[in-house]
């Protein structure tokens, strides 16, 4: 059994199924839900009481960190890039679900990695399981490696959005698995540090997999505004009855698109994951005053 409902869409004359991980877990974003997954069971078996994490004032993952939190009576601190704003609904929302939120400016932030900067700010909170910007760790990519649960075999191309990369390279690892993976990055990049990143992750019986990722740097930088894109994400949402999120999804079947157009991939089996990020809409309206309604 799948662990989503999956529907089949024409795209460029070429039936694409999806994953609809939005609709499983849409309080938890989709690939949030296998992200966190393990890093609450341990964090609750060893005693923890704290969950601190990084992230901009829109992150995904923040949300998703303070909702599941909040499910679990944990306490839950966010650490942000940038300021306060009392308007920004992800931050609203993420305080009326209890989170504390710390801001913290650029320079400053830039040290999220460090580990004595980490243990300052986790020493401040009790018994505080830190979980990196993204929440990619070891037990996220273990998470995520359950996605293609009972899909093992079916496909040829399985596609997902790329941020961290941490679901990517959980997909590469689901044991079984003989589908090519392709990765569409979410940022723009002159300079791919993702692809060594996700390669250091690859567990030894996947390194048969074959896995790649793309950038698309058409269509703007990472939470950009771009007219084109808001345009298909309209059209796309009119044809298929299916809302992808600003960020990361629309990116990957725009991109999917053309690698269809372009004929690479006729009459091949193929996959794309809607990995969720629906929460983002609220920020996005927000930021760049569109009213896109939010299922
Ligand atoms: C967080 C997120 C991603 C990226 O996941 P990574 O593991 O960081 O690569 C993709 N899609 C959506 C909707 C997300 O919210």
């Amino acid at each position: 059994m799948p662990v989503a409902p999956i529907t089949n869409i024409i795209l460029q004359g070429q039936p694409v199924d999806v994953l609809r991980l939005e609709l499983a877990y849409p309080e938890l974003q989709g690939n949030k839900h296998f992200k966190l997954k393990y890093n609450l069971q341990r964090m609750i078996r060893e005693g923890y009481k704290t969950v601190l994490t990084f992230g901009g004032v829109f992150s995904n993952h923040i949300h998703a960190t303070a909702v599941a939190c909040h499910a679990l009576g944990i306490r839950s601190v966010g650490v942000f890039r940038g300021e306060n704003d009392p308007n920004n609904p992800t931050l609203q929302h993420v305080r009326n679900l209890g989170m504390e939120c710390i801001f913290i400016d650029r320079s400053l932030y830039r040290k999220r990695n460090d580990p004595s900067f980490a243990e300052s700010l986790a020493a401040q909170f009790e018994q505080t399981y830190v979980l990196p910007e993204g929440g990619t760790n070891t037990l996220a990519i273990k998470g995520c490696t359950e996605i293609l649960s009972g899909l093992e075999t079916a496909y040829d191309l399985v596609v997902c959005a790329v941020g961290t990369g941490g679901t990517l390279s959980g997909l590469i690892n689901t044991p079984g698995l003989t589908a090519e993976v392709l990765g569409i990055s979410a940022l723009k990049s002159e300079k791919d540090v993702l692809s060594p990143a996700v390669l250091a992750n690859v567990s030894e019986e996947a390194a048969v997999v074959q896995w790649q990722i793309l950038f698309d740097n058409s269509i703007g930088g990472y939470g950009a505004y771009h007219e084109e894109l808001m345009s298909y994400i309209r059209a796309f949402e009119q044809t298929h009855t299916m809302l992808p999120d600003p960020i990361y999804t629309a990116k990957m079947f725009f991109v999917v698109e053309k690698l269809i157009k372009a004929q690479q991939y006729q009459g091949k089996r193929i996959l794309c994951i809607h990995t969720g990020g629906l929460q983002g809409w609220a920020g996005w309206n927000y930021r760049y005053h569109t009213q896109m309604r939010i299922p």
